[in-house]
C-alpha cells in the first residue's frame, strides 16, 4: 500500500510539474506505401529526467481515479500537435489516442472531449480513439454513450489489443469500431502457429468483410512486414519502423522517411 500511495503523489507531482509527455510511433499504410498516422503513448518523466513507461504508473492512475486527468493531459497535447499542423503537412492524417475504460466509464468524457477539439480548431477526424475491453468495465451504458456520442463527433475508434484475451468479436460487433488493432502476441502466434495462421487468415476476412481496418502491432521484422502485407493488413506499427519518439523526432523520422520505404 505505502508502494501505491508513493506512485500515486508521484502521479499527482509529475501533473502539477508538467512532466507527462506524449511520445509517437508512426504508422504505415500498406496501399499508400507511407506514414499515415501515428499513435500517442504516454510517458511520464521523473524528477531525475529519467522515462517511467505506462505500465508502470497507467495501472495505479486507473485504480486512483488519476487516468483521468492523465488522459486529458495527453488528448490536450496530442490536439496541440494537430493544431500546430506539421503532422498533416507530413501526410499524418490523424494520431490515435488510448483510451481507458475508466475514462469512459465518467459521463462528461465525450463533451469535454469535443470540447478540448473545439478549443484547439481541430477535426475530430484527426482523433482516433483506442479502447481495450476488460473485464474491468462497470458502467457499460456511460461507456457505450460517450463512444456514440464522440462516434457522432466525428472521431474514429480502434478496438485495441485484439487476440489478448481481453479483445473479442463480440465487441467488434457491439462498438462502434472502424479499426482493429492484432496485439503483438497474436502477430508473434501468427509466425510460429498454424492454428493461428488460419484463425488470423479467417478473421481478417471477416473484419474487411464488415469494412474495418486493420493495424498489425508489433511488427519488428522485415519478413513479417512482408507477409502480413500480403495477408492484407492495412497498416503497420511496430520497433521495425521506430519506437515510439518525442515529438520533434517523429517529425524529423517521418521527413526523413516518408516516400523513401515502398
Ligand atoms: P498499446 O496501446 O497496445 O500500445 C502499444 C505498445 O506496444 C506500446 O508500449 C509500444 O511502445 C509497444 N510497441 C510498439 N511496437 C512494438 C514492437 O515492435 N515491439 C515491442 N516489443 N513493443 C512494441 P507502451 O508505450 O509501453 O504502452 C503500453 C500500454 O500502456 C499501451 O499499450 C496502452 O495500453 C497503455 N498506454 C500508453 N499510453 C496511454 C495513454 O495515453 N492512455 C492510456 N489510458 N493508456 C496508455
Ligand atoms: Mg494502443
Ligand atoms: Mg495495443
Amino acid at each position: 500500500m505505502p508502494d501505491k500511495v508513493n506512485k500515486q503523489q508521484k502521479i499527482r507531482d509529475a501533473l502539477n510539474d508538467d512532466r507527462i509527455e506524449v511520445f509517437l510511433q508512426p504508422i504505415y499504410s500498406t496501399s499508400e506505401k507511407c506514414f499515415v498516422s501515428a499513435e500517442a503513448l504516454v510517458r511520464m518523466r521523473d524528477r531525475e529526467g529519467k522515462i517511467v513507461s505506462p505500465g508502470d504508473f497507467i495501472p495505479v492512475a486507473e485504480s486512483s481515479g488519476l487516468i483521468g486527468q492523465i488522459g486529458d493531459r495527453v488528448f490536450e497535447k496530442v490536439c496541440e500537435y494537430i493544431q500546430e499542423g506539421v503532422m498533416i503537412k507530413l501526410g499524418i492524417h490523424y494520431i490515435e489516442v488510448n483510451l481507458s475504460i475508466i475514462q469512459c466509464e465518467d459521463s462528461t468524457l465525450a463533451s469535454r472531449y469535443a470540447g478540448i477539439m473545439r478549443s484547439y480548431g481541430i477535426e475530430p477526424s484527426a482523433i482516433n480513439l483506442e479502447i481495450t475491453e476488460t473485464g474491468q468495465m462497470q458502467d457499460r451504458d456511460t461507456l457505450m454513450q460517450n463512444l456514440k456520442m464522440l462516434h457522432k463527433t466525428g472521431c474514429t475508434f480502434s478496438l485495441d489489443d485484439f487476440g489478448t484475451g481481453e479483445s473479442n468479436l463480440n465487441y467488434i460487433v457491439e462498438m462502434p469500431v472502424d479499426i482493429v488493432k492484432f496485439d503483438r502476441t497474436m502477430i508473434l502466434s501468427y509466425f510460429s502457429n498454424h492454428k493461428t495462421k488460419l484463425m488470423m487468415e479467417y478473421v481478417i476476412k471477416m473484419i474487411k468483410g464488415l469494412q474495418m481496418k486493420i493495424v498489425a502491432e508489433g511488427v519488428e521484422e522485415s519478413y513479417q512486414l512482408e507477409a502480413l502485407e500480403k495477408l492484407g493488413v492495412d497498416y503497420i506499427q511496430g520497433y521495425y519502423f521506430s519506437k515510439p519518439v518525442a515529438k520533434d523526432e517523429f517529425v524529423t523520422f517521418i521527413e526523413k522517411n516518408q516516400g523513401a520505404i515502398a
